[in-house]
């Protein structure tokens, strides 16, 4: 019988080549110190730079390893939801595979574990070379979020966290496409800390998270915890409702009065440009929010594995 799993650690990869001999040996040396059973978990996102064998290589000397090989690239938060499915672990702890989120924090979390606590989720109390831009609107992201959504999601915490095994098998059974995992694991409450650490630059490497991808995510984050952008066009409706109900009483008597305060057509112009604009933009919210019914209606997997940890057990139990 084999020994039961105690932590689990998932690290998402795209193309982090450079990357993964430092992850394996940091984690490895932090992991050994707890004496317990551990597995890592390396997702590999669809990388075009050599990470996939490596793993594969990784995987054959150390059976902690378990490889799960994307058919494709199909986003950060989708790798780390295979990573939930995959793990076993009796505590499973998200991190980044560009060493951003020190290991060694990982001894804390496990503290607070020991404790009791569900879900520990790691604070950025400060960030290292990251641009101003992406700090700024990083921390006006998570502000919005913050305000918006019914679901007090913490503020400057990223995907890096530990979870206990109950919050994990029902973060498993949230099969939504669009995924916006640190409010998901918000959302499921069970006892919640936080703990602080210093965000280290990257490692190697280029951010794999432009800016394009980052706003994807907020919209992702705010259409999936949130209705305030359906009923901003209900309250600006009212507004513009409101304000016609004194306006035109105004307008008509004016006009018969014999001002000329309304001659020519720049008025026209500017109602019709403006709430052309505001209607256009209304409607767009709601394709955000049909786009994504959208995609959920369709039922697809969420990802397409090519290669799983069974894939890779050479003896001949394969029975886990
Ligand atoms: N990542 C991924 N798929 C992607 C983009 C990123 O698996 O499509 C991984 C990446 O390899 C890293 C983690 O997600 O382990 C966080 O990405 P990154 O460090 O580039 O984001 P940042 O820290 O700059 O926000
Ligand atoms: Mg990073």
């Amino acid at each position: 019988m084999e020994k039961p799993i105690i932590f689990t650690l998932i690290a998402p990869i795209f193309n982090e080549i450079e990357n993964l001999p430092i992850l394996y040996e940091r984690i490895k040396n932090v992991m050994d110190q707890t004496g317990d059973t551990w597995e890592l978990i390396l997702v590999d996102d669809g990388s075009s730079d050599g990470s996939s064998d490596f793993i594969r290589e990784l995987a054959g000397k150390d059976e902690r390893i378990r490889p799960v090989i994307f058919a494709r690239n199909f986003g950060h938060q989708i790798a780390v939801t295979a990573g939930l499915d995959y793990s076993r672990g009796e505590s499973v702890t998200i991190i980044d595979a560009d060493l951003q989120d020190p290991p060694e924090v990982i001894l804390d979390m496990i503290e607070k574990w020991r404790e009791g606590y569900q879900v520990i989720y790691a604070v950025r109390s400060e960030r290292e070379g990251e641009t101003w831009f992406k700090t700024f609107t990083a921390s006006l992201f998570y502000r919005l979020i913050y305000r918006i959504t019914e679901v007090k999601i913490p503020l400057d915490t990223g995907d890096f966290r530990m979870m206990d095994r109950k919050v994990v098998n029902v973060m498993n059974s949230m099969r939504e496409h669009h995924r916006f995992l640190r409010g998901m694991s918000a959302w499921v409450g069970f006892k919640q800390i936080g703990v602080n650490y210093k965000r280290a630059a990257r490692l190697s490497g280029e951010t794999k998270y432009p800016f394009k991808k980052m706003f994807k995510l907020a919209l992702t984050a705010i259409t999936g915890f949130s209705f305030v952008p359906l009923q901003m066009a209900t309250y600006l409706g009212f507004f513009a409702a409101a304000i016609a109900v004194i306006a035109i009483p105004i307008v008509v008597i004016m006009r018969f009065t014999g001002s000329q305060s309304f001659f020519g057509q720049a008025t026209t112009l500017i109602a019709v440009l403006f709430f052309g604009g505001v209607q256009l933009i209304s409607l767009g919210i709601l394709g955000e929010y049909i786009g994504r019914i959208y995609d959920e209606v369709k039922g697809r997997p969420l990802y397409i594995v090519s290669e799983s940890p069974n894939d890779f057990i050479t003896n001949t139990d394969r029975s886990t």
